[in-house]
């Protein structure tokens, strides 16, 4: 038997920032049983009532071996050393195949998972991007609710990652290698378009050679080609250099990442939180319909029949689906 939620006496355990209590909240959030469901939205409700100032939300992608994580303990020891409160959380799409997750893994950053002031959360793993978004993003009101004022979300460069992390947060944050010329043809195009802040990562001694100079001379090569993507934008995101592992040029980093909030401003971080607030309730639409039609006993009955159908090549795909919507009875959730 799952242990029933006593909502009230976890609203007050986040409030009060205990640890237990706030992984528990996020257990609940990110659960998809029905039981589960109710309680999440009592909980969300009372925690969206807790008045704080509003965090500041990072997202931070990159390929894997880029240094993400660590830069994330480098920055987020900074933070915590600085007073503030560190909320790290993880969207892994792979994790939805494979069942586990190395994003927001704890042995990854020793120093910050056992720091009092930072909570880290590694990426659930609830069957669809779409699914893993709507647990972050409520994980991220959690982490806010209990106090935490800064909250990195960390996402591979995999599918719609990170476009999907690009829409939960007010900055988002690319790490990248040196890479110059052609090789610069190896960053999609998509993550120009979408990043605030880019910064060359290992921009130190390595492999028996410095690449500090190196780092520079691709951080201006990709200064460039934001240029040419974005125009004459109003923000024209920085590319600066740093290294996670020598921690050097890692509060330029986050210092750009300032600037990048106080260009917003208040009303206009108001403005792209509440474009956000819309988005995602649209994405909550699509992914209980989803959920719906999954369950639904219409749908099951037939299933079998149009997928053979289908299959066999008797039905073309756009009868097939006729049939399945024709059959799909609705609210039998
Ligand atoms: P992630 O997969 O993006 O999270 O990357 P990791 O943080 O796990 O780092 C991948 C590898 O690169 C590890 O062997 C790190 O020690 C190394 N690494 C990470 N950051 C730096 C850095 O700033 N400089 C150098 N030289 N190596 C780094």
């Amino acid at each position: 038997m799952p242990r029933p939620v006593d909502v009230e006496a976890l609203v007050a355990g986040v409030r009060d920032g205990q640890r237990a209590a706030v992984a528990r909240a996020i257990t609940v959030v990110e659960s998809s049983r029905p039981e589960h469901r109710v309680a999440a939205r009592e909980l969300l409700t009372a925690l969206a009532e807790v008045e704080r100032p509003p965090a500041t939300r990072v997202g931070i992608s990159g390929v894997p071996g880029v240094g993400k994580s660590t830069f994330i303990e480098s920055l987020g020891t900074r933070l915590t050393s600085a007073g503030h409160r560190v909320g790290v959380l993880a969207v892994d799409p792979s994790s939805v195949r494979t069942g586990g997750s190395v994003l927001g893994d704890k042995t990854r950053m020793s120093a910050l998972s056992v720091d009092p002031r930072a909570f880290i959360r590694p990426s659930p793993s609830a069957g669809t991007l779409g699914g893993v978004a709507r647990a972050t993003t409520q994980a991220m009101l959690v982490l806010e609710a209990a106090g935490h004022d800064v909250v990195l979300v960390e996402t591979v460069g995999v599918g719609q990652s990170e476009v999907t992390v690009a829409r939960m947060v007010d900055t988002f944050l690319f790490l990248t290698l040196a890479r110059t010329g052609d090789q610069l043809q190896g960053i999609k195009k998509g993550i120009l378009e979408i990043v605030d802040v880019v910064a060359v990562n290992k921009a130190d001694a390595h492999e028996g050679q410095s690449h500090a100079a190196d780092a520079r001379v691709a951080a201006r090569e990709l200064a460039g080609a934001l240029r040419l993507v974005r125009g004459h934008a109003e923000w024209a995101p920085p590319v600066v250099t740093c290294s996670g592992l020598t921690g050097e040029g890692v509060d330029d980093v986050w210092d750009r990442v300032g600037q990048h909030r106080d260009h917003l401003g208040p009303d206009g971080l108001a403005r792209k939180r509440a474009e956000q607030q819309l988005e995602f309730t649209w994405a909550l639409v699509r992914d209980e319909l989803d959920q719906r039609l999954r369950s639904s006993a219409g749908v099951a009955a037939v299933r079998d029949d149009v997928r053979r159908a289908v299959l066999s090549g008797e039905l073309p795909a756009p009868l097939a689906a006729d049939r399945l919507l024709a059959a799909y009875d609705g609210d039998s959730t």
